[in-house]
């Protein structure tokens, strides 16, 4: 794969950089270099964020559309995005490590999915209704546009994560200026070509890949109306003081440590449960926000726990994104590699037992690789179960009696996924009622787009998916008749 860009698509159109400056993404598998694309500079945000404002205050444009006609548009780059489902999964994972198997499931399809899905929430809701005053006359209330809208995604799921932002964003009638991650840039170009296959109208989606400064010009450009973002929680914090002091509206989909809670009746016979414990504790090579990396174990069962869980890790194939039978992939870069090392290293410092993984797979030269990792009898105060790590390492925290695991789940600084492992249904809602975390599964975790997503305390504000994802995009205006 070697592709080359050289401008940025805005306004409808493809537009030449104002610098010389270039990206160049490399696969994290072969550490070879995958193509070259510009990255964008102040001067080309100042373009973007102009086009998406010249087409959002148009007095007949996009925003004044019935959301029908918008929901039409939808629907036809959802059809342009199935049609390159293929590049997507090749460009994303060559580019952060994902396994094919897991970015056809979740890169490609499920994208489209939610953009048909909000297609239909701009077709059925109400965007206008009239009450009686209680003083009397009637009120007009209407649900309208918050305007030019600062997409900002990280690289672990640049695909789904933006277009959590851009089907809302079209099916309220905004327009956005999107800043895809320096690493995952080639899917995002793929992105625009769809874009303008789909004859979306011009204006409506601005694609800029650049870096993190340039990320923070963005959000405080003074012609953006709204933030969306999605990523660390440090520069969540750093974006949420912008926006407070700019009193900008903003959404924040941030960091977890979330607890894969096993009850003393959970089904541990991996032949049943292999698939949905991976997917909630290590999908993605663990580069996923939302996974519960502390597991809590019964004391009762602690060693039948602790025997299940390094019998997943020490199993999984480990190997080239690119390949079909890979189960786990390389970090998406060299420094995130070396970031989960170091948390390794603290972990055998803080006296963590080691069951499986720790360091580097063999006859693994190239790429970002790091063995699945489980460590036992972590205490929950412990470097490694309080901070996030986002690779493939667990933690495994002993645990009294229900209350202690409750307790121990919501000894964190973060609240986002979340698990209960259980042979009863009820009994595991019940406890995930007491988990203060903005979503949770019972004995599977699928972000379904049709529930609200995102996360409490450190984790972010707002949510995203669901009819209420559409609500951060829209503002009421009330007039009195
Ligand atoms: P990151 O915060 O370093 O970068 C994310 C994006 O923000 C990138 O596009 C980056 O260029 C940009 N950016 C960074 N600092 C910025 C700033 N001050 N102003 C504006 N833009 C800025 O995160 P990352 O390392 O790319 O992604 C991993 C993190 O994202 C993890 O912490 C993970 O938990 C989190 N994440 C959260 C969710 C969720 O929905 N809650 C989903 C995926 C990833």
């Amino acid at each position: 794969m070697e592709l080359r860009y050289d401008t940025f698509y805005i306004g409808g159109t493809w537009v030449r950089p104002s610098t010389a400056r270039l990206i160049t993404p490399v696969n994290a598998s072969t550490e070879q270099p995958l193509g070259q694309v510009p990255e964008g500079a102040e001067a080309d945000i100042d373009v973007a964020v102009a086009a998406a404002r010249r087409t959002f205050d148009e007095p007949i444009g996009w925003a004044s559309w019935e959301p029908q006609r918008r929901a039409e548009v939808m629907d036809r780059l959802a059809d342009a995005l199935d049609r390159r489902a293929d590049g997507f999964v090749a460009r994303v994972s060559a580019q952060n490590g994902m396994p094919v198997a897991v970015a056809r499931q979740l890169e490609s399809g499920y994208p489209s999915a939610v953009l048909r899905y909000y297609a239909g929430l701009a077709r059925e809701a109400v965007f206008e209704e009239t009450r009686a005053g209680l003083l009397g006359g009637a009120i007009q209330v209407r649900r309208v546009p918050v305007g030019v809208v600062a997409a900002i995604v990280p690289w672990n799921f640049p695909q789904a994560l933006t277009m959590f932002k851009i089907a809302p964003a079209m099916a309220s009638g905004c327009t956005l200026v999107i800043k895809p991650s320096p690493e995952t840039v080639l899917d995002a170009y793929l992105l625009a070509e769809a874009v303008e296959e789909a004859e979306v109208p011009a204006g409506v989606i601005n694609i800029v890949p650049a870096g993190r400064e340039v990320g923070a010009y963005l959000v405080s450009h003074p012609e953006v109306d709204k933030v969306a973002f999605t990523g660390s929680t440090e520069a969540g914090r750093s974006i949420a003081e912008t926006c407070g002091r700019l009193l900008r509206p903003v959404t924040l989909e941030l960091g977890g440590k979330s607890a894969a809670i096993v009850l003393d009746d959970a089904e541990l016979d991996l032949a049943k449960i292999r698939e949905g414990l991976f997917g909630a504790t290590l999908l993605n090579n663990g580069q996923t926000c939302f996974l519960g990396t502390r597991v809590l174990a019964p004391r009762s069962r602690y060693d039948e726990v602790v025997d299940a869980f390094t019998a997943l890790a020490s199993s999984l194939v480990v190997g080239d994104a690119g390949d079909p039978g890979t189960q786990i992939g390389p970090m998406a870069t060299a420094r995130q590699r070396e970031r989960v090392e170091s948390y390794i290293a603290k972990g055998r410092a803080e006296g963590a037992l080691l069951t499986t993984g720790g360091g580097r797979p063999d006859g693994l030269d190239k790429g970002w690789f790091v063995e699945p990792t489980v460590f036992a009898d972590v205490d929950n105060s412990a470097i490694i179960a309080q901070e996030e790590i986002f690779g493939p390492v667990l933690s495994l925290i002993p645990y009294d009696d229900v209350d202690h695991a409750v307790r121990i789940a919501n000894d964190s600084s973060f609240g986002l996924g979340g698990t209960v492992w259980t042979a009863d249904p009820e009994r595991g809602t019940a406890v995930a009622h007491r988990v203060r975390t903005g979503t949770i599964g019972v004995n599977r975790y699928i972000p379904d787009p049709a529930a609200p997503f995102g996360g409490v305390k450190a984790s972010g504000l707002g949510r995203e998916l669901g009819p209420e994802g559409l609500n951060s995009y829209l503002q009421y205006q009330s007039i009195y008749r």
